[in-house]
């Protein structure tokens, strides 16, 4: 039997007509989640599906659904984002929507049996991005919370990468294995103020001074737990932040991202030890919160499995890797077996205009989703509606 196949020519077409939709002359994309641009890109998506003899419609959040007439109550979601950050680019989200609703209409235009048990979805202000936002993913969460979780057995997301490491590997694919924890602290030293003049070097307890030595180490220490963590101080302050004034206290936002739980608290570890050596140097103390923990998010083994089988199966360069950004998909794990794969991005370059992947590899990538689901709908058919067994997904417990 011949192995069916996206139409590579659909799938550009309909990412270039969703590109329009708060299209900018640089070739970005300004469509923030709730904006006139997103609203009239749901619309057009909705009209684009009816007009392929598929259902849609939009539940109360602004979630986008769509399926093929006949749908069963056992669905694999295939899905990501239509919403971008402000001169966003034109694939981060748009590309795993757009290649689902090429699966979905490739499935159901051959009347493959596949197309019974599919949903897509085009999930709401997944970015975050409006000032009003309060971190992102609130379309996938808002699912999670309905009693129309019970219709959805398990979820895939294709995305792009986003970073560079692909592209460095030479991977054409990647099956993402979860995503990385992150965790931000507060540090903060202790010292005196003090009249910046008159007061002797030896004789000052400098709170700026330890926490900006504590901050030049940063780096070096988090590299020195694993080579797969990275971290950012991205907020620095100093009280009374005068220029004649010694600072009498200092803080920073420490944000640590790692793929292992055990990393991530020994990152804390270090850094704080390295902290209260330099503070006590300084004659200075150091106080520590933990403002926030996201944990890691792995995947589910069986769904890993069968996509590493899809993606070798293409004969083409492919890997695997933790995802660093925030996905629905790490919203969706929590709740069903979740799978991922990404495609690269030129240069690593995301969340702007010059967000770029060659054609060819998103079609590639749209050909493995699809691949994907007829395996998926397959191994369902194998094991009986119970799953579990061989390369069937498993449910979480
Ligand atoms: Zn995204």
């Amino acid at each position: 039997m011949n192995k069916l196949k996206i139409s590579g020519k659909r799938l550009l077409d309909s990412l270039d007509r969703l590109s329009t939709f708060g299209g900018r002359p640089d070739r970005g994309v300004d469509r923030l989640a709730g904006s006139a641009a997103d609203l009239q890109a749901r619309r057009w998506m909705a009209e684009h599906l009816h007009a392929q003899g598929l259902e849609s419609w939009t539940d109360e959040v602004g979630n986008v659904f769509g399926h093929a007439p006949g749908v069963g109550n056992s669905r694999l979601l295939l899905g990501s984002h239509t919403d971008t950050v402000p001169a966003g680019g034109r694939l981060d989200g748009a590309y795993g929507v757009m290649a689902a609703m090429e699966v979905l209409t490739t499935l159901h235009e051959h009347g493959h049996p596949a197309a019974r048990c599919l949903e897509i979805v085009s999930f709401w202000d997944e970015e975050g991005a409006r000032p009003e936002s309060s971190g992102g993913m609130v379309g996938s969460t808002a699912l999670c919370r309905s009693p129309r979780l019970t219709l959805i057995d398990s979820y895939i997301e294709l995305h792009i990468e986003q970073g560079p490491r692909m592209e460095e590997a030479g991977h054409e694919l990647c099956v993402v294995e979860g995503i990385v924890g992150v965790d931000r602290h507060l540090i903060r030293v202790v010292g005196e103020p003090n009249h910046a003049g008159t007061t002797p070097f030896p004789l000052r307890k400098d709170a700026g001074r330890a926490l900006v030595r504590t901050a030049a180490v940063t780096q070096e220490l988090l590299r020195s737990v694993h080579d797969t963590v990275v971290g950012n101080i991205g907020t620095l302050t100093l009280d009374p932040g005068a220029p004649n004034v010694v600072p009498g206290a200092a803080q920073m936002v420490l944000e640590i991202r790692a793929p292992h739980e055990e990393s991530l608290t020994r990152c804390a570890d270090v850094v704080l030890e390295r902290a209260r050596t330099i503070a006590q140097e300084e004659g200075c103390t150091v106080e520590h919160r933990l403002l926030s923990h996201k944990p890691v998010v792995d995947f589910d083994d069986g769904m890993r499995a069968l996509l590493e089988k899809v993606t070798l199966g293409t004969g083409r360069a492919a890997g695997c890797l933790y995802s660093y950004a925030g996905h629905d998909a790490g919203v969706m794990s929590a709740h069903v077996p979740t799978g991922m794969v990404f495609v690269p991005s030129a240069r690593g370059v995301s969340h702007s205009p010059r967000e770029y992947t060659p054609e060819h590899l998103l079609v590639q990538g749209a050909q493995v989703l699809l691949d994907a689901v007829i395996a998926h709908a397959e191994a369902r058919t194998v094991s009986g509606s119970s799953g579990g067994a061989g390369a069937a997904p498993s449910a979480r417990v």
